[in-house]
């Protein structure tokens, strides 16, 4: 992995996310490494030069920064973790999401954060005072195909006992459960286990997202499913060219799964 500290001139962007106005992302790049992630199309410009997942810049003036440049925010609700996850490993050691957290206490905008790995665990104690929404990504209960689709991520077992401790310690967690992969976690039997999962885990609410077919998705997936799933190419090639036909047969398996669960679900 390469890492290297950097300093940025900006660590505000506008969103283009729904309801989120303001981006904010610790990190340039993520050693997470999913093989879905749209991260490396919406950063293009950069020229990274580097495979996605191979390395990590700590943006080392963040926290500084976003002190001068919360002077200037408007309202709206800022997302953490929109191109980078903020509890990498590496923020053990840097910090950087904790001490951008120390500076959101002194304004009033509502806080969304999304994340793979239970480091979150750490910033109990200011994502309470923040009063944050939590989103916890779980696009699969297999660990197998998590350690094939998001290398450097913490396993579902952890992600699973983090939502608990989230929901315990009285905050609003949200799961996203997305992309879904084409024929082996969007098949009738991996939703209903993962929405049984999820209700039981105490999440309030699980939101479903498809895969986007950005060039360099389809080029890192088309990969992955030659190599480990090369039966399933026709699903894949179906989640891609056929985005709406694949859209209602997800929708159709998703409300069978509905019919009989509690939670929230959002499609
Ligand atoms: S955690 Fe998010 S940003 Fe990081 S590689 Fe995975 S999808 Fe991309």
């Amino acid at each position: 992995m390469f890492i290297k500290r950097i300093k940025v001139k900006r660590i505000l962007s506008r969103s283009g996310i729904g309801g989120c106005r303001y981006a904010l992302n610790p990190y340039l790049g993520c050693s997470n490494g999913c093989y879905y992630c749209y991260a490396p199309h919406i950063l293009r410009s950069l020229n990274f030069n580097r495979e996605w997942g191979s390395f990590v810049y700590p943006k080392e003036n963040g926290p500084l920064l976003l002190r001068k440049e919360l002077k200037r925010l408007k309202r709206g609700k800022i997302c953490i973790g929109t191109v980078c996850d903020p509890y990498l490993k590496w923020e053990e050691d840097f910090h950087i999401t904790r001490n951008c957290l120390e500076e959101l206490r002194f304004v009033r905008n509502p806080l969304s954060l999304q994340t793979k790995n239970g480091l979150i665990l750490r910033d109990i104690d200011l994502l309470i005072q923040l009063n944050a929404q939590i989103l916890i990504t779980i696009t699969t209960t297999d660990d197998r195909l998590r350690e094939i689709f998001e290398p450097g991520a913490s396993p579902v077992g952890e992600r699973m006992r983090t939502i608990r401790e989230l929901r315990g310690a009285g905050l609003s967690v949200t799961v996203f459960a997305g992309p879904l992969l084409p024929g082996l976690s969007d098949q009738y039997s991996a939703l209903t286990e993962l929405v049984a999962m999820v209700q039981e885990s105490g999440a309030e609410r699980i939101i479903f997202d498809l895969l986007n077919p950005y060039p360099v998705v389809r080029r890192r997936m088309g990969k992955l499913y030659r190599r480990y799933f090369p039966d399933l190419g026709s699903e894949l090639d179906l989640a891609i060219k056929n985005r709406k036909g694949y859209r209602r047969k997800v929708k159709d398996r998703i409300e069978k799964v509905k019919k009989d669960l509690i939670i929230e679900t959002i499609f």
